[in-house]
């Protein structure tokens, strides 16, 4: 007997619009959930919000060659199917759409979307072709089923500031929701990545959550000065032996712009390697300019 819980699997384009198509003829709303796979909780919460909010949840499962460059984790990405499908139907998804790259890009694409300036800063200094691959695999899927809402997560923040402009610099027809991140009780953000830490690494992981925890206590307790509370996440970051830092980093929460005063809404950003995983998390505060 199949452990598997029954949740339609497509993997063909053309299945998919007849199925998200059936649905909206009736006037039922569809959501939109993009993701590599291997699932974990925090997926599982941007599944059960679409769930709340639509008719049918689609969950999309496509390790995207195009956002990852030579030499970075395509090939050994993890990947488990079946988990993928139990977990998606728990969380109140109705079919899982996981296409071959044959499917996606039946031929190589000479066409893409590049959401520029937000693709070059920040994730994309040290991963310069990383969004663009990202916005054009979002764009495909956008039209290969139409969905009303699409639901991405704010552990992959500049993520979702590009895929929001890209939405409103081409007028698509769907509402682009962002969840908060899922993190673990120690406070790592959950991530598929996380498997690639060793027993040992683990613990110095959350160096990245405590490097944003001093950065917003610097804010709260009265720093308005960029460098100052960057030099800070910096210092918790530089204290973890197993850590090597990418950048640390504070921005405007809209528009990613670094602020010479640091005043209204703003987000910390941090992202490190440890080991063979390469990690990045951010939080939220806000502050009135003194
Ligand atoms: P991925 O499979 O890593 O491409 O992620 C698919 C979606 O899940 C993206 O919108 C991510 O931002 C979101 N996501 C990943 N990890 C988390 C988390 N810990 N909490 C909330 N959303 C997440």
């Amino acid at each position: 007997m199949s452990t598997v819980k029954e949740i339609p699997l497509v993997e063909q384009a053309s299945e998919l619009w007849t199925a998200v198509n059936a649905v909206r003829r009736r006037g039922g709303t569809v959501g939109l959930v993009p993701t590599m796979g291997y699932l974990h909780e925090g997926h599982g919460s941007l599944v059960a919000r679409s769930a709340a909010e639509n008719d049918l949840t689609v969950v999309s499962i496509f390790v995207n060659p195009l956002q990852f460059a030579e030499g970075e984790d395509h090939g050994t990405y993890p990947r488990d199917l079946d988990r993928d499908r139990e977990m998606s139907a728990g969380a109140g998804a109705g079919l899982v759409f996981a296409p071959c790259t044959e499917e996606m890009y039946p031929q190589a694409p000479i066409t893409s979307v590049a959401v520029k300036g937000l693709n070059a800063v920040l994730e994309g200094r040290y991963r310069p072709t990383h969004f663009d691959g990202v916005t054009t695999v979002v764009a495909k899927l956008f039209s290969l089923l139409g969905p009303g809402r699409a639901y991405f997560g704010e552990k992959d923040y500049q993520q979702l500031a590009i895929i929001r402009r890209m939405a409103s610099d081409l007028s698509l027809p769907v509402e682009v929701v962002g969840c908060p991140t899922v993190r673990e009780p120690d406070g790592l953000a959950m991530s598929s990545r996380n498997v690639y830490l060793s027993a040992d690494e683990r613990p110095a992981a959350t160096v990245l959550w405590r490097s944003l925890q001093a950065g917003r206590d610097a804010v709260v307790e009265g720093s308005r000065n960029p460098d100052e509370v960057e030099a800070v996440m910096a210092a918790v970051l530089a204290a973890e032996p197993k850590a090597s830092p990418d950048y640390t980093a504070v921005v405007d929460a809209a528009t990613l712009d670094r602020p010479d005063v640091l005043d209204g809404e703003l987000r910390l950003l941090v992202a490190a390697r440890i080991g063979r995983a390469r990690l990045i998390d951010n939080m939220g505060v806000s502050c009135d300019r003194i």
